[in-house]
């Protein structure tokens, strides 16, 4: 029914109260973006714990945003001459994701073509996570999302390996984050609690996190936007990053999330965002399939349907954008054949599909 192999420390201070889990090796190879480890603060209070502990280090910056399979491949030599025998990802999804990579391509000896062939995933190195958005729950859940840049391709792959051991979930990190990135990402948490309820794999156990997950989300994510500095907001935001986290892990991500990869990957377009486009449409999509679970979440939050809309279009999620007929049946194609559609409830016909699509186009 429930499977999650990491241990989580979360809130304030939550790096000290770790301590006593923190070596997992000799040398650990941190792998983080341009600056948000710098800027979250994370870094030098890692670099402290782990001068005390006597564990040595390599540090593997400059994972850009949605991390590309060439990167994983450099990481991968990188960790492995290095001498490494665990990794710390600090960041959001994309160091973290590239991380999970990197660590399964060191362990296999896994080339850029066999990232996604899981039946080579058959050891792996212990990871820690620390988390510096409050949107994609990678810290908990057991997949990486990675983007072929030779075919603009963006996809995720999923192996228990990739579950880090430990997850460190400080909302102080993320009071750096910047205005956009604090929507997105959130945004991107409450995508994955929606999918908790309309996966083919909802785990009904879950619902009572999912449900308080979302409230947290709509009642602090107006907040936090207006006050970026308080720590009760941001640390409501990551707790429900996390509950959206633990319900993929669970249940798996959807149509939801397959629907945005393309636009990801051809137009720049955050994967938070990415979600938040599709969001109003994708609920009404799936409104039969999941209706139960949609009544009894907005019995729960004291709002309606509608009430619901208008509180998601008080934030600008509704961009569109230019592409051709062509493009969009290519894109077509891409998201059916995506992994993400195997839990959809309601698998959308080819016409669905486009008309879905249409709604973003301008
Ligand atoms: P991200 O791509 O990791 O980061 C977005 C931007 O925010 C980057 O410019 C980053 O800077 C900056 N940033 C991060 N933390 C900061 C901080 N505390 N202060 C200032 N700037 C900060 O964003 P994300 O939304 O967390 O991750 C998105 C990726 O995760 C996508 O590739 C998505 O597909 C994936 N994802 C994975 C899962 C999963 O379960 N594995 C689930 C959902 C999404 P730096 O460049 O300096 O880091
Ligand atoms: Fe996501």
């Amino acid at each position: 029914m429930f499977y999650l192999p990491t241990r989580i420390f979360f809130g304030e201070n939550s790096l000290n109260k770790a301590k006593d889990f923190l070596k997992l090796g000799e040398k650990a190879f941190i792998v983080t973006g341009k600056s948000s480890a710098i800027k979250s603060g994370a870094l030098d209070e890692l670099l402290a714990v782990l001068s005390e502990l006597k564990i040595a280090y390599e540090i593997y910056d400059g994972i850009g945003e949605n991390p590309e399979t060439p990167t994983v491949i450099t990481g991968k030599e990188a960790f492995l001459k290095a001498g490494c025998d665990h990794l710390i990802a600090i960041g959001g999804g994309s160091p973290m994701d590239a991380a999970k990579a990197i660590m399964v391509a060191a362990a296999n000896d896994l080339k850029e073509g066999e990232l996604y062939q899981l039946e080579l995933h058959k050891r792996g190195y212990p990871l820690i996570a620390i988390p510096t958005t409050h949107g994609t729950g990678s810290e908990v859940t057991q997949y990486s999302v990675l983007t072929d840049p030779k075919r603009k391709k963006k996809a995720g792959f999923g192996h228990d390996l990739l579950f880090a051991k430990l997850a460190i979930i400080d909302p102080h990190y993320m009071l750096s984050l910047p205005e956009k990135v604090s929507l997105d990402s959130s945004i991107d948490a409450l995508s994955h609690l929606l999918e908790g309820i309309y996966s083919l794999k909802r785990v009904p156990k879950l619902y009572p996190n999912i449900f308080y997950g979302i409230r947290l989300i709509l009642d602090n994510l107006p907040l936090c936007l207006k006050e970026p500095q308080n720590i009760r907001a941001r640390e409501a935001l990551a707790e429900a990053s996390v509950l959206g986290g633990i319900a993929i892990a669970q249940a798996g991500t959807t149509l939801q999330h397959a629907i945005g990869y393309p636009f990801t990957s051809h137009f720049g377009i955050s994967h938070g965002l990415a979600n938040g486009m599709f969001l109003e449409e994708m609920m009404r999509f799936y409104r039969r399939e999941a209706e139960d679970e949609l009544k009894a979440l907005f019995r729960y939050l004291k709002i309606d349907e509608e009430g619901f809309y208008s509180w998601l279009n008080q934030f600008p999620l509704k961009v569109k954008v230019e592409y051709s007929q062509e493009q969009k049946e290519s894109w077509a194609e891409e998201i059916l054949g995506a992994r993400n559609i195997a839990a959809s409830p309601r698998k959308p016909e080819r016409k669905e599909l486009e008309e879905l699509m249409e709604s973003v186009r301008k």
